[in-house]
């Protein structure tokens, strides 16, 4: 599988980077197994903060920083 990420910097000059990249089936698989996992987490209502850059604009924010 070929992927590729086109990344928009948000910089005072904006750019794009486009970065080609790929993957083979072990990784594909192990992908897969772990977004499994991810959604029986959810399912489950299993929540953790997992805190950083992203909580800036995040609109869950106010309700995850009241969670503890
Ligand atoms: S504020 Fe949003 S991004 Fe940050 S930890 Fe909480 S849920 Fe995750």
């Amino acid at each position: 599988m070929r992927l590729r990420f086109d990344v928009l910097t948000k910089t005072k000059q904006p750019e794009r980077h486009r970065y080609r990249t790929t993957r083979d089936r072990a990784a594909n698989v192990r992908l897969f197994r772990l977004a499994a996992e991810v959604l029986r987490a959810v399912e489950a209502s299993v929540f953790y903060p997992n805190p950083g850059w992203q909580c800036k604009e995040c609109p869950f924010r106010r309700k995850c920083w009241a969670w503890g």
